[in-house]
């Protein structure tokens, strides 16, 4: 350990610890300034004990039986899911005549808060959070789903719920990296910085490893007929640099972006043994809330905008959960971190 910090140039070192430090936590110092850096992880950790959330849910409902009030739809989401299309169109189309690195830095700028909206509302719609009817959050997660180039908002939600029923599963859990995926990549910056550029491709990549999921259905082709055809649109009507504004905007949305870091925030291990943490940072004004993922967990049929009301009334069980307050920062140091790699994951042993 202390030869890792002897081989480390002093201002990275610096920097590690800048990163690691001051995130909010319950009385406990995760840094120092002589802190040793952690060996970078060879395997995930595992653990025997039931996912956390069934355990917190009771407890909250126990105590706070009006949290139950909570729980809803929110028909409003439909609305930013037109806005949301309806404003990438717009961007694009002012694009369309630009040169095409006008299309990157617009995406990087905005297209990415669009796009990750985009996201936001198809998790929305995946937990039939905006309409009464299964079909109807179905309808409008494809909808949105435009504006993301690869169709993903049917698979997603298959994947998702077994990511809640099924957390920390490696049979289950696609929000997992696949071993080979965890090895390939290892702890290097460069390694990680490319693994978050090319998220979806790897995400798409996970699917042979899982079980129980279907691949293809009517809804499944419905998605791709309407993403693709869009895409088709977009390409001919607007042409390639509109087409580019929307690859870009997905890519950073949830890839090389500090809203990409939601992803690392949510349960890669920043302060084992936590499994699952909270963001509470300004992003979640654009981001819908989508940042207050203990509360989702806990209670998934809680809608994005009542979120933060039910960390209010019962703050006794989140203020005390590790949390972040920085994707930004989370970034970085997942980054340059050389103790935090794919393999930083709780993974459930039966
Ligand atoms: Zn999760
Ligand atoms: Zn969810």
């Amino acid at each position: 350990m202390s030869d890792a910090v002897a081989l480390l140039p002093a201002e990275r070192y610096f920097l590690l610890n800048v990163l690691r430090s001051p995130f909010p936590t319950n009385g406990f110092t995760f840094s120092s300034a002589r802190e040793p850096v952690m060996a970078a992880p060879a395997d995930f950790s595992y653990s025997t004990d039931p996912e956390p959330h069934k355990a917190r849910t009771k407890a909250i409902l126990a105590k706070h039986p009006e949290v139950r009030d909570l729980i809803g739809r929110t028909p409003l989401s439909f609305f930013l899911i037109l806005a949301v299309v309806t404003v990438q169109i717009l961007i694009a189309w002012l694009l369309h005549a630009q040169p095409w690195w006008t299309a990157i830095i617009a995406a990087w700028l905005i297209g990415a808060f669009a796009s990750h909206m985009a996201y936001v509302l198809i998790h929305e719609a995946a937990h039939n959070l905006i309409f009464r009817k299964k079909a109807g959050n179905m309808l409008a997660g494809i909808l949105v789903d435009v504006v993301n180039v690869v169709p993903s908002a049917i698979s997603f939600r298959s994947y998702h719920l077994k990511h809640h029923s099924y957390q920390g599963d490696y049979d289950y859990d696609a929000d997992l990296a696949s071993r080979w995926e965890a090895r390939l990549i290892g702890n290097s910056f460069l390694g990680k910085a490319l693994w978050l550029l090319f998220f979806p491709v790897f995400q798409a990549l996970r699917p042979p490893r899982l079980k129980n999921i279907p691949f293809l259905s009517g809804w499944v082709l419905l998605n791709w007929i309407v993403v693709f055809g869009f895409d088709a649109a977009v390409l001919f009507l607007l042409g390639p640099t509109a087409f580019l504004y929307f690859v870009f905007s997905f890519a950073f949305a949830i890839g090389l972006h500090p809203l990409g870091a939601r992803w690392i925030q949510e349960h890669y291990l920043t302060y084992p043994p936590q499994e699952t943490y909270s963001y509470y940072g300004i992003l979640n004004t654009v981001a819908l809330n989508v940042g207050y993922h203990n509360e989702h967990h806990d209670f998934p049929s809680v809608p994005w905008n009542r979120l933060p009301q039910l960390k209010a009334t019962a703050p006794e069980f989140y203020n005390t959960l590790h949390y972040h307050t920085s994707w930004g920062k989370l970034l970085l140091r997942f980054i340059f971190d050389p103790a935090l790699s794919l393999y930083s994951r709780m993974v459930r042993t039966k």
